[in-house]
């Protein structure tokens, strides 16, 4: 009988699941957006009840329209959203009002305070993370702030609190389980990396009962097994990640240095640094992978807020493009920029400069300037903020990387992944499977129940598409980024 693993996809804007073979090949897929409430500026919620209908509906329709039966299912494997937080009654199972979304700054506040308090830097030492609302952490204190019944309840173990992983196993199994993976319990900053242990000393700083939290396994390995009633027999729970580790695994980032760059509306780039945490001197975070039969990949993050946003804006901000597509014919149809440079800081700047004051700027302006110019400048910012963010990673890790391995919308652009190769004087490689965060926790999930025997056979599935390498000699690229690095210092710190 033909074998799957079923990928649960759970993003910030839709549910997904898609089939896999044991080939690693898409078998089948289906999707369903859900609703984003916005109850104030800032902030951003979820019904997590929709969460679940979706996901559960997907699920249900792969399998359906793939005539595939739940019997072949080998297991299951679980990425979801990151940092978002859900509450539940341990005995009904019932919610207690919305998610609240890794977006929202609801508790900016709770974070200047303990700022002021000066606990940043312990709390640095222990998570690898920052003092910042996009983290669950200060949400789940808001959330606990703002009702002392909750609070109370929550001390007596009758609230449960989980992010969307465990949110999903807990529903998953009929309220059998309460668990979360390292890598997701590695964004709460509740959790010591160094440990690997929810910390004490940091609930006490947040607020938070120890009874709420779920008990934290490994991204590997069958931790639970589904309620028979939801896909009429029970299937192992056997992968679970956070999306952007779940897409460092499905990019095969196995050894310490391998590095994958998403280019979505943002982008989001970690790199492999091996077994031991590391704290950045360079402005990135520091994350758990993944840990398998107990042991812990650690990763550097970075993440860059605006990037093929930046297109977008093109498109609906500017007007000067009807398409993304266009923007690859538009941007070779000059030589070069003309010496514009473009700094998309709409929202201020992410890694490496953490800068919520610099603001986006055209810079080098002329008579001669055109639409393409600026196009071709937009595009260029791109793979600019990515050498940022991947020289801050060489500069804390020491590793030199031997290629960026890519996936996400903006990757479809040639030119892009070209100037990207020029300008970090890397190879470029796009693997043909561009479902990485499904594939990488359909790959989770697979090596858990043994359909896959090791890291190595499924290191073997990644095919390449296409390699783009450096052409650009180094000493133009270098003159081009201190321009780049020129404009950067003009946008920032300019919101005053
Ligand atoms: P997300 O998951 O963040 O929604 P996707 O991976 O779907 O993002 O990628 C969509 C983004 O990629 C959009 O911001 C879009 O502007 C950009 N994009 C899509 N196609 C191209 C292209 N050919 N050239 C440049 N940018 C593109």
């Amino acid at each position: 009988m033909p074998q799957y693993l079923l990928a649960l996809d759970q993003g910030t804007t839709s549910s997904r699941a898609i089939l896999f073979d044991t080939n690693g090949h898409t078998a089948g897929t289906d999707q369903q957006e859900f609703r984003q409430i916005f109850p104030s500026p800032g902030h951003v919620e979820h019904d997590p009840e929709e969460i679940w209908s979706s996901q559960l509906t997907v699920a249900r329709n792969v399998l359906k329209n793939s005539q595939v039966h739940a019997d072949s299912i080998a297991a299951i494997g679980i990425t979801n959203q990151r940092e978002t937080i859900v509450l539940w009654e341990r005995e009904t199972g019932k919610t207690i009002g919305n998610a609240i979304v890794w977006q929202s700054r609801i508790s900016h506040k709770i974070c200047d305070r303990l700022k002021e308090e000066g606990l940043e830097p312990v709390i640095r030492e222990k998570t690898g993370l920052l003092l910042d609302p996009y983290f669950s952490g200060t949400k789940l204190t808001w959330l606990l702030e703002n009702d002392s019944d909750l609070k109370s309840r929550a001390e007596k173990g009758d609230i449960l609190c989980g992010t969307i992983d465990s949110f999903l196993i807990w529903k998953l199994t009929g309220g059998k389980s309460h668990l979360t993976d390292v890598s997701n319990a590695s964004r709460t900053l509740l959790f010591d990396i160094n440990t690997m242990q929810w910390s004490d000393e940091l609930l006490e700083i947040f607020g938070i009962p120890r009874a709420m939290l779920p008990d934290v396994v490994d991204s590997s390995g069958v931790i639970a097994e589904t309620s028979p009633e939801i896909f009429g027999r029970s299937i192992p729970i056997a992968g679970v990640a956070g999306d952007q580790q779940a897409a460092t695994f499905g990019q095969i980032c196995f050894e310490p240095g391998m590095a994958k760059n998403t280019y979505g509306t943002g982008c989001f780039m970690l790199m492999n640094i091996g077994n031991k945490p590391r704290v950045s001197e360079n402005g990135l975070l520091t994350t758990v992978g993944w840990r398998i039969n107990g042991e812990t990949v650690y990763c550097l993050e970075g993440s860059i807020f605006i990037a093929g946003a930046v297109i977008q804006w093109l498109r609906d901000g500017l007007e000067i493009i009807s398409s993304a597509e266009q923007t690859e014919a538009l941007a070779r149809s000059v030589d070069d920029t003309g010496g514009v440079y473009f700094v998309p800081a709409f929202v201020g700047l992410g890694a490496p400069y953490w800068d919520a004051q610099a603001r986006g700027l055209i810079i080098g302006l002329t008579r001669g300037t055109n639409q393409a110019h600026i196009t071709r400048a937009a595009l260029e910012s791109i793979a600019y903020q990515t050498y940022d963010v991947l020289d801050a990673m060489k500069r804390d890790s020491g590793i030199e990387l031997a290629e960026l391995r890519v996936d996400g919308g903006a990757t479809a652009n040639n030119f892009l992944m070209q100037f990207q190769a020029d300008i970090l004087q890397t190879a470029v490689h796009r693997p043909t499977i561009q479902e990485t965060t499904a594939l990488g926790a359909a790959y989770l999930a697979g090596l858990g129940v043994g359909v896959w025997q090791s890291e190595a056979e499924i290191a073997e599935k990644w095919i390449l598409d296409q390699e783009f390498k450096p052409q650009l000699p180094k000493e133009q690229s270098d003159a081009l980024l201190t321009d780049w690095h020129r404009a950067v210092k003009r946008s920032q710190g300019w919101q005053e």
